[in-house]
């Protein structure tokens, strides 16, 4: 294994897992509070808003020296943010010792990443970047036209438009029936996005695995989630889960 690029390479999932921490952060508060983007201002204690100074920045490691507490107010830091990181460390270095090391290792990563952090935001808010969606749509058509990455063009395609037109259906039924809508509008694009990067044939186990995490996840939190369920956890859940079968086999 070329040890250079390994560490660079995991260096980069070190930041990735931190950018993604301000990203879950922030995305929901993006639209109330003019003030704030993804990149302004630099980072703060969500509790007393001090500003970070830069070796706090240090993913993990920060964590550990501080013990848990921000050196500002003493509140406690909470654990999805070392977690956040952690999980996007073993990722990488699972990837590396998996995926033939260089460009694809970047992009199996990205990806993952993507999915992690919509499965985060609807697990915690109840929702879904649009921007993020719309990446994975267009990474998984670009990939698989150029390079039959994950499957051919045609099935990429077919899977984006059937994956966007199934939910949409089942949603319009739904709606018909109950006279409220049934899944948020970030899922038909999730699942059409699913559908882009692994093709037509992905969509039913997806949909099958996707939804029964869901509905596991809704009957663990009843009441923190009113009656809502969190699909694009599940589906996020079960298209990084589809990949590992893909990869590996594995349950096979
Ligand atoms: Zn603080």
């Amino acid at each position: 294994m070329n040890l250079e690029l390994s560490i660079l390479l995991t260096l980069f999932a070190l930041s990735v897992g931190s950018f993604v921490n301000t990203f879950i952060y922030r995305f929901p508060l993006i639209d109330s509070n003019q003030n704030l983007d993804l990149f302004k201002p630099r980072s703060f204690c969500p509790k007393c808003k001090s500003r970070l100074k830069p070796f706090m920045l240090i993913p993990i490691i920060s964590y550990i020296y501080l013990k848990g507490t921000c050196s500002f107010c003493k509140e406690k830091i909470e654990i999805s943010y070392p977690l956040n990181e952690v999980i996007h460390l073993l990722t990488m270095i699972a990837i590396l010792f998996s995926v033939p090391i260089g460009i694809n290792s970047i992009i199996v990563f990205v990806l993952f990443s993507i999915l992690y952090t919509q499965m985060v935001l609807d697990y915690k808010y109840f929702l879904l970047s649009i921007s993020l969606n719309v990446l994975l749509i267009v990474a998984g058509l670009v990939l698989n036209y150029g390079f039959n990455y994950f499957t051919s063009f045609e099935e990429s395609l077919l899977g984006m438009i059937i994956g966007y037109g199934s939910l949409w259906l089942i949603n319009a039924v739904f709606h018909w029936l109950k006279k409220e809508q049934g899944i948020g509008g970030g899922d038909f694009l999730l699942f059409a996005g699913c559908g882009s990067i692994f093709g037509l044939f992905s969509l039913g186990p997806i949909l099958l695995m996707g939804s029964s995490a869901s509905l596991l996840l809704f009957a663990l939190n009843k009441r923190k989630s009113g009656r809502k369920i969190p699909l694009g956890t599940g589906l996020a859940f079960a298209a990084i889960t589809y990949y590992l079968i893909l990869r590996f086999s594995i349950f096979l």
